[in-house]
C-alpha cells in the first residue's frame, strides 16, 4: 500500500479545498466555533447539506447509478479529510450513510425510486429507530411491535436516544413482527413517515445542556401508528440482516481527520493560554500530551488508510470498523480533555446557549473568552462517542470474537 498521494490525487485535493473555501463562509465558521457537537442548528445544517447535494458531493459513498460522484476510496478519504481540516459541519449520516445503503441492497425497485432521490437531493431527513428503553447493547431484545392488519402494520412502543428526531421527516425502525425462539428472527426493518398520526417526540436533555430546539436526542413514542406494508424493507422477520448491514456503515467512517482538526485547535489554544508566565504550548508536560496525541492520530490515520485501501479493492473489513470506532472515539475524547485543561478555570462557567451573543439574544457579558466558551460543552458532548453506534465495550467484544478468537 502506497500512502503518498499521486499528482492526480493532489489535484483533486486542491479542487476540493478550493471549493470548500468558496462556500464555507465566515458566518458558518463562526457558528461552528460556537458549536458543542460539531454540527449547526437545524436551519444552517440543512442549508449546508443542501449545498453539498446541489454540488453532487453529498452522497460520496453511493454508486454512480444512484447519483454518487464515482470517487474511489482515496478521493472519498481526501474529501473527508479536507472537510474536517476546514472545520466544516459534520454531516448528518442517518439518511445518506445508514438508510440509503440498506434500501439499495434490500429495497424493492419502487422503494429505491421513492426514497433514494430525496436523500440524494437532501430534501428529506431521516432518523434512526433502533434503540429502545432497555434495548441498547442487547438490541435483539427490542420490544416495539408491528402487527399486520390487512395492507398495514400497526406500530406500538417507543424508540429512544433518537438523534435529531425533531428534525426528521422519516424514521427507519427495527420492529418485532413475531416472537421467535431466536429473538433476531422476529425482527423487521420498516420505514415510517414521522407525520403519521400516533407519533410523539419527547426531547432528552444531555450533559452538554444545549437549549431545547437544538438538543440532539429524543424518545419517540408510537401509539397505534399505521404504516403501509409496502414500507417494509426486505422480508418480514429478516430485519436483523438489514440491521447488521447498516451498522457496518454507521461505524466504518474515518475518525483521524476530525481528531487532527480538534488537535490543531488545541495547539492554537495552547499558544494563546499561559501557564507559569509562559505560553502553555511551551510547558513541557502539556507539549508532551499534545505530541502523544499527535502520534496516536498519525497511527490511527495510517490504520484507517490501510482499511480504506482494503475496501477499495473490494475486500471485507469485518471487525476493523469496530477498531476504527473504538480508537477514533477514544482519541477524540482525549483531545477534548486536553482542551479542557488548556481552558483551565474558564472551563468552569458552563455556557448553555453559546449562540446567544452571536444572535443578539443576550447582553450578559461572556463568562469566559469567546474561544474558550465551548470547551466544557464540547468535552461533555464528546462523552457520547464511546456509547453511540454500539458502545466501545461492545466493539471490544466484537473484536475479541472476530479477530482474537478466530
Ligand atoms: C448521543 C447518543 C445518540 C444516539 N443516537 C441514537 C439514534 O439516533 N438511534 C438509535 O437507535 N440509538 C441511538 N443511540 C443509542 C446507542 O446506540 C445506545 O446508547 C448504545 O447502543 C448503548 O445502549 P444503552 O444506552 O441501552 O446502554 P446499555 O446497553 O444498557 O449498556 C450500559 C453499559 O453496559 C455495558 N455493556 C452492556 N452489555 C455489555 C456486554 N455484553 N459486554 C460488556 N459491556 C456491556 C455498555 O458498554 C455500557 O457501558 C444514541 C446514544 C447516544 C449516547
Amino acid at each position: 500500500m502506497d500512502l503518498e498521494f499521486t499528482t492526480e490525487e493532489l489535484k483533486f485535493r486542491d479542487e476540493v479545498r478550493a471549493w470548500i473555501a468558496s462556500v464555507y463562509t465566515d458566518d458558518l465558521k463562526k457558528r461552528m466555533s460556537l458549536s458543542k457537537n460539531g454540527s449547526l442548528d437545524e436551519e444552517h445544517q440543512k442549508a449546508w447539506q443542501k449545498m453539498l447535494a446541489d454540488k453532487g458531493w453529498l452522497v460520496t459513498n453511493w454508486p454512480v447509478e444512484h447519483g454518487g460522484p464515482g470517487w474511489n476510496q482515496t478521493q472519498k478519504y481526501i474529501y473527508e479529510m479536507e472537510m474536517a481540516l476546514a472545520g466544516a459541519p459534520r454531516m448528518s449520516s442517518m439518511g445518506v450513510r445508514m438508510c440509503a445503503p440498506v434500501v439499495m441492497k434490500f429495497g424493492t425497485d419502487a422503494q429505491k425510486k421513492k426514497f433514494l432521490p430525496p436523500i440524494r437531493n437532501s430534501e428529506v431527513w431521516w432518523c434512526q429507530g433502533y434503540s429502545e428503553p432497555g434495548s441498547g447493547s442487547d438490541l435483539a431484545s427490542l420490544a416495539m411491535t408491528a402487527k399486520r392488519e390487512g395492507d398495514h402494520y400497526i406500530l406500538n412502543g417507543s424508540k429512544t436516544w433518537t438523534t435529531y428526531a425533531q428534525w426528521a421527516d422519516w424514521i427507519f425502525c427495527l420492529v418485532r413482527t413475531s416472537k421467535e425462539e431466536k429473538r433476531q428472527q422476529g425482527i423487521s426493518f420498516i420505514l415510517v413517515d414521522m407525520k403519521s398520526p400516533g407519533i410523539t417526540i419527547q426531547a432528552i436533555n444531555t450533559l452538554d445542556d444545549t437549549p431545547v430546539g437544538e438538543q440532539e436526542i429524543n424518545q419517540v413514542f408510537f401509539d397505534n401508528v399505521k404504516v403501509p406494508v409496502e414500507n417494509l424493507v426486505g422480508k418480514e422477520g429478516e430485519g436483523w440482516t438489514c440491521a447488521k448491514y447498516l451498522l457496518t456503515f454507521e461505524r466504518g467512517s474515518a475518525y483521524a481527520p476530525s481528531c487532527r482538526n480538534a488537535l490543531r485547535k488545541a495547539r492554537e489554544l495552547a499558544k494563546m493560554e499561559t501557564a507559569g508566565g509562559r505560553p502553555l504550548a511551551e510547558d513541557p508536560d502539556f507539549a508532551r500530551k499534545l505530541a502523544d496525541l499527535e502520534i496516536q492520530i498519525e497511527v490511527l490515520d495510517a490504520t484507517e488508510r490501510r482499511i480504506f485501501d482494503k475496501l477499495s479493492s473490494g475486500q471485507s473489513v469485518g471487525a476493523m470498523s469496530s477498531l476504527m470506532k473504538t480508537r477514533g472515539s477514544e482519541i477524540g475524547q482525549k483531545v477534548t480533555e486536553v482542551v479542557l485543561e488548556a481552558a483551565g478555570v474558564y472551563a468552569n462557567p458552563f455556557v448553555q446557549d453559546t449562540y446567544a451573543h452571536l444572535e443578539g439574544r443576550s447582553n450578559e457579558p461572556l463568562p469566559a473568552p469567546e474561544h474558550l466558551i465551548t470547551s466544557a460543552g464540547v468535552y461533555f458532548n464528546n462523552r457520547k462517542t464511546s456509547i453511540y453506534a454500539g458502545s466501545n465495550e461492545i466493539q471490544r467484544n466484537i473484536m475479541a470474537q472476530m479477530i482474537l478468537a478466530a
